[in-house]
């Protein structure tokens, strides 16, 4: 029965990845033109470059998590809290299918 739900769940981390890695290549390519630092702080050409950064290294952290999240998969912990052992309410799996704990335990960040 949990099967059918996982294939779901599988195509919805791919896809994912598929998403994220394309994000990544986007970003890299835009963070090879690094510009002239000395032009100041307040330059938009810097201030860009560092927000491409950021992303990427957000893009990077998710899709480790979405790394995560396919061995967990794979091991049949998908989908249970890590801090309380209950199953993840499968709403919450389809905005954040990555994430490793139920809503409750999210918000009371244990
Ligand atoms: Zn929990």
């Amino acid at each position: 029965m949990a099967n059918k739900t996982h294939q779901a769940d599988r195509r919805r981390i791919e896809e994912e990845m598929t998403m994220v890695k394309s994000e990544l290549q986007r970003l890299a390519v835009k963070l090879e033109n690094k510009p002239e630092w000395s032009l100041g702080q307040g330059d938009p050409a810097v201030q860009e470059w560092e927000l491409n950064f950021e992303l990427k290294k957000e893009a990077e952290h998710r899709l480790k998590s979405l790394e995560t999240a396919l061995a967990k998969l794979a091991s049949g912990s998908y989908a249970i809290c890590e801090t309380c052992g209950k199953t993840i309410d499968p709403e919450r799996l389809a905005i954040l299918p990555e994430t490793t704990r139920c809503v409750e335990c999210a918000r009371k960040k244990l």
